[in-house]
């Protein structure tokens, strides 16, 4: 399957899934959307009332946020997939329970596989939690990490930042400082093809990033992780890739 069967087939399933409990109060579940050769993915933590009503994600006050924070990095919604990590509405917008995130974690790792992004970006911390499992999000929003071969970069959750107004001008810097971090991980992960280009002989193909080199001063790297040692792969081009934005 190639990645645009693979990303219909999950909304296709999450449309008609029962396999947690969020199912009884949907209206629409919230597959996600955007191009399925995205560079940048963003998982935020589920359908809020009008994403419910609509089965579109970030189409409320957090959306809106969520549009001006992408303008301050010079992003476009169309140039990015947007989805949760659960893709039905929690009743009264409550947190996703353990059971739900785990239930509903298997549509999103297959997304993640068929878009194969470079970038995550995480919008509050059940999405961060999936990369950084022991992370505080005020500890490390907008700061950038490798893991499993993809830039993670966790970020406040729109709608928490629309409550607090200090988090506000937290996240609106953050966003503002993406396009500089995206540069140097562009240059990062060039170099990284190059060094194992070069060591492709070698039996260790996932040399760690050069922690030296000032050029990866912004980032952090979890070990033995390296951006070229992506795990999951998609089975096959989409072949549009050409037609959105690349970074790398
Ligand atoms: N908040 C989220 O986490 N996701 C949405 O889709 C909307 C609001
Ligand atoms: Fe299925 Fe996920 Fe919806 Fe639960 S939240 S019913 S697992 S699609």
């Amino acid at each position: 399957m190639n990645p645009t069967e693979v990303l219909q087939e999950v909304s296709q399933q999450v449309s008609v899934c029962e396999k947690c409990p969020l199912h009884f109060s949907r209206k629409q579940s919230v597959p996600g959307e955007g191009p399925d050769g995205a560079e940048i993915v963003l998982i935020g933590e589920g359908p809020g009332f009008y994403e419910n009503e609509q089965g579109r994600p970030f189409v409320g006050n957090a959306g809106k946020f969520l549009d001006e924070l992408l303008q301050k990095a010079g992003l476009k919604r169309g140039d990015v997939f947007i989805t949760n990590v659960v893709k039905c509405r929690p009743p009264g917008n409550r947190d996703p329970q353990p059971d739900e995130l785990l239930a509903c974690s298997d549509y999103l790792d297959r997304q993640i596989a068929a878009i194969d992004p470079k970038v995550i970006i995480t919008l509050g911390r059940f999405s961060m939690a999936r990369y950084l499992p022991n992370a505080k999000v005020s500890e490390v929003h907008g700061q950038a990490t490798w893991v499993r071969g993809r830039l993670i970069v966790p970020m406040y959750h729109p709608a928490a930042a629309l409550h607090q107004p200090s988090l506000k001008s937290e996240v609106e810097r953050d966003f503002s400082r993406l396009p500089a971090l995206l540069k140097q991980a562009k240059k990062q992960f060039a170099q990284q093809q190059a060094s194992l280009m070069k060591t492709s002989t070698a039996e260790s193909p996932a040399a760690a990033p050069a922690q030296s080199d000032p050029q990866l001063s912004l980032f952090t790297a979890i070990p033995a992780e390296s951006p070229a040692s992506r795990p999951e792969k998609p089975a096959q081009s989409s072949g549009n890739e050409a037609t959105q934005l690349s970074l790398f």
